[in-house]
C-alpha cells in the first residue's frame, strides 16, 4: 500500500529538533514570568467572522490564506491564522478587561494557506504577547524590549529592529487617499499584485516584495508627512523609550503590517542571518481592535514571533541541545527477565532517574549495541538466572567502575545509580 503523506505545508516536528523548541519555549516562559505576563490558551477553531472583523477583509490573511469550512451545524469556522483576535475575543467574552489591564501571552499553531518554502508553512507556530489596556508610548517600548531581550537571550545573531508609525485612523484615511491617487497615476509600472491592492488594501503596496515596485515607491507620498502633530509626538516618545533602553532601531517609513488593526507603532524584528523570510517577530499598537470586536474601548500593543524561523536561526548556529541520555539502560531476555526489567525501570524512574527499557526481545549483543548508542552510563542486564535470583548485572558502559559487572539486588543497584 502507498504510505500516506502529510498535507502540503504541514510539517512534522521530530525529536531531534524538539530539544531546541523546548529551549525556546522555556526561555520565553521565563522572560514572560519576569515581566508578569500570564499565559492564555484559546481554541484553534473560531467563528470565521472573528477574523473577518478583526483582521480585515482586504488583507492577504483573510482574503486568501484562511482555512475556512462549514462544520456539521453549517457554521462557518476558521482555523486561527493568528493569535491576537482570539485573545481579544476571549478577554471580552470572559470579562477580563473589567479586572483592569491584562498582560497575556500565548503560543501554538497557526494556519495560513500560503505557498510553502523555507520559513513559510501552512501550519506554523507563534509565540505572542498582548498588553491589553496599555495606553502610554512607554508600553510600546516595553513590549518591544520584551521581544528584543528574549531573542537576544536565545542567542539570535544580527538582530535588526525596524520601526514606523502608522498614526491615527484619520491620519491613515488622509494618507490613503493621497497614496491611491499616486498609485493610480503609476498603475502601469506596478506589479500585478500591487495593482490589485490599489483598491483592496493600498497601504500594503508599500510592503511589496517586488523590487521594481519598491524602487518606484521611492517617489510615493510619505506616510510620515500625513501624521498629525499628536501622532508625531507619540512616535517621538516611543523612539525615546527605545533610546533609553539602549535598543537600536532603524526607521522604515514603508513598514506597514499585514493586518488592518494596527495604528501608531508598527515594528518588525529580523535577523541578517535569515534569507528571504527574514522577519522573526512583528507587532505594534492596535488601539481600535477591542472595541471593533465588541468590547470596551481599550488601547493595546503586542507582537508575535514565528517559531519556525527562530528555530531555523538557532539551529544554523548549532544550538540543538543534546537528546535525553538515560541514566540506566535496561537489557533483558526471556519472559521472567522481561517482567523484572519492567519493574526495575519503573523503580528507577520513581527515584527520579531516567531509565530506558529495551523491549525488543533481541539477542543480548544487539541490546548492548543500542545501550551504547543511547549514551547511558549504566546498563542493567537481566537474564533467566538473574530473574530467578531477583538481581541484575550492573555494567558500566564507560568502563570507569573498578567492580564492573556486579550482580546486585534492585535496592543496591539504585544506590549505585544515585551516586551518579
Ligand atoms: P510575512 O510578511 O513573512 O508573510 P506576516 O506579516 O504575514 O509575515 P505576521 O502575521 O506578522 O507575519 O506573523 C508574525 C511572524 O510569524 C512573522 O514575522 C513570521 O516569523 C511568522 N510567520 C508568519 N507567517 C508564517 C508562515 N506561513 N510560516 C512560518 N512563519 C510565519
Ligand atoms: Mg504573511
Amino acid at each position: 500500500m502507498e504510505p500516506l503523506q502529510s498535507l502540503r505545508g504541514m510539517v512534522d516536528l521530530l525529536p531531534e529538533r524538539l530539544g531546541l523548541w523546548q529551549r525556546v519555549e522555556a526561555t520565553a516562559r521565563e522572560h514572560f514570568r519576569r515581566a508578569a505576563i500570564a499565559e492564555i490558551r484559546t481554541p484553534l477553531l473560531e467563528a470565521t467572522e472573528l477574523f473577518a472583523r478583526g483582521i480585515g477583509e482586504g488583507t492577504d490573511v483573510v482574503g486568501k490564506e484562511m482555512y475556512t469550512f462549514f462544520d456539521r451545524g453549517e457554521r462557518s469556522c476558521t482555523l486561527r491564522p493568528e493569535g491576537t483576535a482570539s485573545v481579544v475575543r476571549a478577554a471580552i467574552q470572559q470579562r477580563l478587561l473589567a479586572q483592569g489591564p491584562q498582560r497575556l501571552w500565548y503560543g501554538g499553531p497557526m494556519f495560513r494557506y500560503e505557498r510553502p518554502q523555507a520559513g513559510r508553512q501552512r501550519q506554523f507556530h507563534q509565540i505572542g504577547v498582548e498588553l491589553l489596556g496599555a495606553a502610554d508610548p512607554l508600553s510600546d517600548g516595553e513590549a518591544i524590549a520584551i521581544a528584543w531581550d528574549l531573542l537576544a537571550d536565545l542567542g539570535v545573531a544580527g538582530l535588526e529592529l525596524e520601526l514606523n508609525s502608522l498614526g491615527t485612523l484619520d491620519d491613515r484615511v488622509r494618507y490613503r487617499a493621497e497614496l491611491v491617487a499616486w498609485l493610480e497615476a503609476h498603475r502601469q509600472q506596478l506589479d500585478p499584485d500591487s495593482q490589485q491592492r490599489i483598491t483592496s488594501n493600498p497601504l500594503r503596496v508599500l510592503d511589496s516584495k517586488h523590487p521594481d515596485t519598491q524602487a518606484l515607491l521611492a517617489g510615493a507620498p510619505d506616510l510620515q508627512d500625513a501624521l498629525c502633530p499628536e501622532s508625531h509626538e507619540r512616535f517621538r516618545l516611543v523612539r525615546r523609550a527605545l533610546e533609553d533602553l539602549g535598543i537600536p532601531f532603524r526607521l522604515n517609513p514603508r513598514l506597514v503590517r499585514g493586518l488592518d488593526y494596527y495604528g501608531h507603532t508598527a515594528f518588525e524584528i529580523s535577523s541578517s542571518q535569515l534569507g528571504a523570510q527574514a522577519t522573526v517577530c512583528g507587532g505594534g499598537r492596535y488601539d481600535g481592535l477591542v472595541e471593533q470586536l465588541g468590547g470596551p474601548a481599550t488601547p493595546a500593543v503586542g507582537w508575535a514571533l514565528g517559531m519556525e524561523r527562530l528555530v531555523l536561526l538557532l539551529s544554523e548556529a548549532g544550538g540543538d541541545p543534546a537528546a535525553v541520555v538515560p541514566d540506566l539502560y535496561v537489557i533483558s531476555r526471556g519472559e521472567a527477565a522481561e517482567r523484572q526489567a519492567l519493574t526495575l525501570a519503573r523503580r528507577v524512574r520513581r527515584a527520579g532517574l531516567i531509565a530506558e527499557r529495551d523491549g525488543s526481545g533481541a539477542a543480548f549483543g544487539k541490546q548492548f549495541k543500542r545501550a551504547d548508542r543511547s549514551g547511558a552510563r549504566w546498563a542493567a542486564v537481566i537474564g533467566e538466572s538473574e530473574a530467578a535470583e531477583g538481581v541484575a548485572v550492573l555494567k558500566d558502559l564507560r568502563g570507569e567502575a573498578s567492580d564492573d559487572g556486579r550482580r546486585l539486588p534492585f535496592e543496591g543497584l539504585l544506590a549505585v545509580l544515585a551516586q551518579g
